[in-house]
């Protein structure tokens, strides 16, 4: 019967069918989108129709991975003369799914991948129909069980373990994964998302291929990648590939100077120093978790740079010289230039910068006369330092929680205007309330060598001056003094 069926429906043309699908699905996309369709519907509904779409689109997924893997057969095993994509004018199949399709290069490779695992090849010298490298998987995706996504999780890591895996131990691994994805795995579970197959298709990984850890350390040492690309308007992107331990560091690293809050009612870290009730309360960190690993790492390699642990460039650490005009150091306007670099960066990371001890500033007057150097009488010594972090405990601006190693220090009078490198014009911040110390609406001043905040309007509107601190015996003060 279903062998009568699926004739019948072979014998259809696969294009008209196509076609059918497309019209319906082109009324629902116009009902949806273009008159709202969605909006009237209860939560249920809501998710029962997300639901159909994607089973729809795991059908539609699995005739693609057919097709491309058709494509591919076809490519290279040429029956007539010559490559299809060269009759086709294209460079190879990626460009010719593309074209087709308009997907980007990564889901065309996503494509060619899933068919290589599920695709039945056809003997060359025989012209038979071979069983798949994982047949059962074959049967998940032809049933729109798993989409593209799902194939990719369960075939990528057992395709992975290549030729080192027993045949018979591949296709039990393949079964049993098949099984999850269905829902019908040894524990009942429901069907598997993705992720979750991807994770369990790598524990079969690991013990069909217990030895497959070495080369995959091998390919891992070839594929290690960290590049900078061209300078942009806005800053310069990176790419590239780190390995595990290493991205782990950072993210030690990132943990370590975020400092994450135990609980949210309880700030850690600087609080005002009259912790009565009409200090204002200061809102979570604004920051997008990617613009705070931004901030980790300029953290980090400013760390580094001062760490006087560093290879040294022509017996000196290396110095990063910032070029400004002296006009627009002592305006905070304007833009300065970094060596190496082709665009230029405002003039707060000059005076930022300046503030360190590993860049040089080097100030121009009108006719280009060196006016001013970055030298080392504005850096803070090791001492002055420490005393500093003693009094402010870690960044200065209430909920930041950077600690006071982590921490650089700030002239709160501009070196440029006269602000002298002494503790009584220094205070801790961190590498981002430091480098946008303008930006963000806090105000510091120092009291009798005392450090003191104004919050911004939309925190505290009544504007007032508070001091702040980490110190316990300064906290204590606050206390007994109220
Ligand atoms: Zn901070």
């Amino acid at each position: 019967m279903s062998v009568a069926l699926g004739k019948m429906v072979g014998m259809e043309d696969l294009e008209t069918q196509l076609g059918e699908l497309e019209q319906l699905a082109r009324r629902v996309a116009s009902e949806v989108l273009g008159e709202g369709a969605s909006r009237p519907l209860d939560e249920r509904a809501l998710v029962a129709v997300l639901a159909a779409t994607g089973r729809v689109q795991r059908l539609v997924e699995a005739v693609q991975i057919e097709l491309v893997g058709e494509i591919d057969q076809r490519n290279t095993s040429p029956v007539g003369e010559g490559r299809l994509v060269d009759r086709l004018g294209c460079h190879n199949v990626s460009e010719l799914v593309q074209r087709a399709t308009r997907v980007s290069p990564a889901t065309a490779g996503r494509l060619a991948r899933a068919a290589t695992a599920i695709r039945q090849p056809v003997s060359v010298t025989t012209g038979e129909v071979l069983p798949p490298m994982l047949p059962a998987l074959r049967e998940a995706v032809r049933d729109g069980v798993v989409g593209l996504d799902g194939a990719l999780a369960i075939a990528g890591p057992l395709m992975a373990t290549g030729s080192r895996a027993a045949r018979d131990a591949l296709l039990t691994a393949d079964g049993i994964l098949a099984a999850e994805a269905r829902g019908e795995g040894p524990d009942a579970a429901p069907p598997a998302c993705a992720d979750l197959l991807r994770v369990q298709a790598q524990v079969w990984a690991m013990a069909l291929d217990p030895d497959g850890a070495e080369p995959r350390e091998r390919r891992a040492m070839h594929a290690r990648a960290f590049t900078l690309g061209t300078a942009t308007e806005y800053g310069v992107p990176v790419r590239g590939m780190l390995l595990h331990e290493v991205a782990a560091q950072f993210q030690r690293i990132a943990d370590a100077v975020m400092n994450p809050r135990v609980d949210s009612d309880r700030v850690s870290g600087v609080r005002f120093v009259d912790d009565s009730a009409d200090a204002p309360h200061v809102p979570a960190d604004p920051r997008t978790r990617a613009q705070k690993q931004h901030d980790v790492l300029a953290t980090a390699l400013g760390v580094a740079a001062s760490s006087e642990l560093l290879p040294t460039i022509g017996g000196a650490a290396p110095t990063l010289v910032v070029t400004v005009r002296e006009e627009d150091l002592l305006g905070g306007r304007g833009y300065a230039h970094l060596d190496g670099c082709s665009e230029p960066v405002a003039v707060t990371a000059a005076t930022h910068a300046g503030c360190a001890g590993v860049v040089q500033r080097v100030a121009l007057d009108a006719r280009g006369r060196i006016r001013s150097l970055g030298t080392e009488e504005r850096v803070f010594n090791r001492h002055q330092r420490r005393a500093i972090a003693a009094r402010d405990g870690g960044c200065l601006i209430p909920g930041c929680g950077v600690p006071a190693a982590w921490c650089e220090i700030h002239h709160v009078v501009e070196h440029a205007n006269g602000g002298p490198t002494h503790t009584d014009n220094g205070v801790l911040l961190c590498w981002f309330h430091h480098r946008f110390i303008d930006h963000g609406g806090w105000k510091i001043r120092m009291n009798l060598g005392v450090p003191e905040l104004r919050a911004p309007n939309w925190i505290d509107p009544y504007g007032r001056w508070r001091p702040a601190t980490i110190s316990p015996t300064r906290l204590l003060h606050g206390v007994l003094r109220t």
